[in-house]
């Protein structure tokens, strides 16, 4: 089943296949600065069931928790982060409400709220991780 969506001025867009691997709620200060908010609502689809369609990407690449590369994919134009590529895992973490429908969409866990701002409303009802669950 192919899902779409993109960035909000349409430019950028993207298309994934099958199942997401995960989808989760990130807390961390890099999604923070990114989002605006007090997290990153990311739908993980790996490398092999995601494909750009629309105009090409900016890239910015930052160090992920890891310390592996993480290149966060934005629109020259309207500046929406629509993905993140996870190079240590080859998957892509994609910005959930960039998709064009949402039935597929609910958050499975939240990680790295050791970080969250002490505003946030932490979730309930699903695993909630400090850092990043080892298993
Ligand atoms: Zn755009
Ligand atoms: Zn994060």
């Amino acid at each position: 089943m192919t899902k779409s969506g993109g960035c909000q001025c349409g430019k950028v867009r993207y298309e994934v296949t099958g199942e997401p691997m995960n989808q989760m709620f990130c807390y961390c200060t890099d999604c923070q600065q990114r989002t605006g908010g007090d997290k990153w609502f990311g739908v993980w689809y790996s490398h092999d069931n995601f494909k750009f369609t629309g105009a090409e990407t900016k890239v910015f690449t930052r160090k992920g928790s890891s310390g592996a590369d993480v290149h966060n994919h934005y629109c020259p134009d309207c500046g929406v982060t629509v993905c993140a590529d996870i190079t240590i895992g080859k998957f892509f973490t994609i910005n959930g409400p960039s998709f064009d429908t949402d039935e597929h969409l609910s958050p499975k866990m939240a990680i790295f709220t050791a970080s969250a701002p002490k505003w946030a409303v932490l979730p309930t009802g699903i695993p909630v991780f400090d850092t990043f669950p080892s298993s």
